[in-house]
């Protein structure tokens, strides 16, 4: 789902205030359009409805004959009409401080009123003009409930989020810290202290902290990992451990840029990312976890649609030695886009491949092609007429969109649209096995074509 008619940067308006907006989601900043789209009008910050989707993962459909926008997420829909001041919130008319507003190239909504029908809290700094948006923490019996505050600035690094996926550690950090990394015997463990570092108030990847701020992830489909356990492990000065406890001795790479994202690999092949002659591609299922997606007409999830798709093409690609392949996410988990973005140049890919069902109107059906930088160009057009050929789908066009996995990746990348969740004749049609293995055979003769092993 990234449907509808977000394009390209554009001139910032006149009546919005210079300087640019910041937004916090739990600490962790959105990852907002460079182009100006987020405005300030008269002190309302603006957000485009991309932003809605993409950043904040609620459901969001456009009707732009009606100039409707609807967003759900979990039992509260808001419909915002543009230019109207009148919102409904679950069938109840409500007054807007500010009406949505169409602009060139997409739709913007009131982020408060959004965010705070949604649940969320909502303060802003106006000196750094920063928004900061808090998911309600749930009641663990230790925090004062309802008046979670970001913690203080006490010079400590916040660790926001601990994932593990691809055979790969993810820890993510409001800073960057300097992270000591060590074995440690009977049984085997990998250790990683972060100095100088806290807990946020929730990670945000749904896993949680107990009220010794501690917590655990199982690990069960990778071989060498049982468990990733967290906890803060001294108080002064304020440590935090990661542990992850191993079947079996690995060898690791770690992977600390100055961005507050720390990677560990595991059992990274030595040859990989070098020019073997292999070639590396990247396929990202799009969203996964807490982010569905796109809800079909039947209420299936975009989600398991990506994802199913991915695990065909990777074995597809399977027979093929001379292609790497390496995977956003294989499971139901929501690898955030920087993150994912991150695996693609750790992987040194020669390609990235994004997979999505799209969402609009209800007639809407076919494929879409989707890729931001001119380099890409040639590879949408590979992929767009293998994808439309194997499925025999209406040909919706290659088209240009400032996605963030297209647009911060450093490799060709396309964002395919594999069909129309919000047509019924698509939503049946991508519920089945066999569309969906003729996409993924599309898709993988697209990647044998590019990369010349066809
Ligand atoms: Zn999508």
């Amino acid at each position: 789902m990234f449907a509808w008619m977000l394009l390209f940067a554009f001139a910032q308006m006149g009546h919005a205030a210079a300087g640019s907006t910041s937004i916090y989601l739990d600490g962790k900043a959105l990852a907002l359009p460079k182009n100006g789209q987020v405005q300030n009008v008269n002190g309302n910050v603006m957000i485009p409805i991309r932003v809605v989707a993409e950043e904040l993962g609620f459901q969001v459909n456009w009707e732009k004959k009606t100039g409707t926008v609807t967003i759900k997420q979990s039992g509260t829909t808001l419909i915002l009409t543009v230019d109207k001041t009148l919102a409904s919130v679950n069938g109840n008319e409500v007054k807007l401080p500010i009406a949505p507003m169409l602009t060139k190239d997409t739709t913007l909504v009131p982020m408060r009123f959004v965010g705070e029908q949604m649940g969320l809290k909502v303060s802003w700094d106006n000196t750094s003009k920063s928004a900061y948006l808090k998911t309600p923490v749930p009641d663990s019996g230790t925090g004062q409930p309802g008046t979670e505050t970001p913690p203080a600035d006490n010079g400590l690094a916040t660790v926001q989020g601990i994932t593990f996926s691809n055979n790969s550690l993810m820890i993510a950090v409001d800073k960057n810290v300097n992270p000591s990394i060590f074995t440690m015997g009977e049984p085997e463990r990998l250790v990683i202290d972060l100095p100088q570092a806290q807990f946020a108030g929730t990670l945000t990847d749904g896993h949680g902290l107990d009220a010794n701020q501690s917590g655990s992830i199982e690990v069960t489909d990778y071989p060498d990992v049982s468990k990733v356990r967290y906890a803060l492990f001294s108080n002064s000065p304020s440590t935090i451990r990661v542990v992850l406890d191993l079947n079996n001795k690995v060898n690791y790479q770690l992977i600390n840029e100055d961005d507050g994202l720390i990677i560990v690999h595991l059992n990274v092949d030595p040859g990989a990312g070098a020019d073997d002659g292999k070639k590396t591609v990247v396929l990202d299922a799009g969203h996964g976890g807490s982010d569905p997606g796109a809800l079909s007409v039947t209420q299936k999830r975009e989600k398991d649609f990506n994802l199913a798709v991915v695990l065909m093409v990777q074995k597809l690609l399977e027979q093929e030695t001379d292609i790497e392949v390496v995977l956003t996410r294989n499971d139901d988990s929501y690898p955030t886009l920087p993150e994912r973005v991150k695996i693609a140049e750790n992987a040194k890919a020669d390609i990235f491949i994004s997979v999505h069902a799209n969402a609009g109107s209800a007639t809407a059906r076919g494929i879409e092609t989707y890729y931001t930088r001119k380099e890409s160009l040639n590879l949408a057009q590979v992929m767009h007429e293998h994808l439309v050929e194997a499925t025999g789908s209406p040909d919706r066009k290659i088209r240009t969109q400032s996605l963030h996995v297209t647009r911060e990746t450093s490799m060709p990348a396309v964002l395919l649209e594999c069909g129309y969740l919000s047509n019924k004749d698509d939503d049946a049609l991508l519920a089945t096995k066999e569309f969906r293995e003729k996409a993924a055979r599309g898709i993988a003769d697209g990647i044998k074509e590019y990369l010349g092993y066809n």
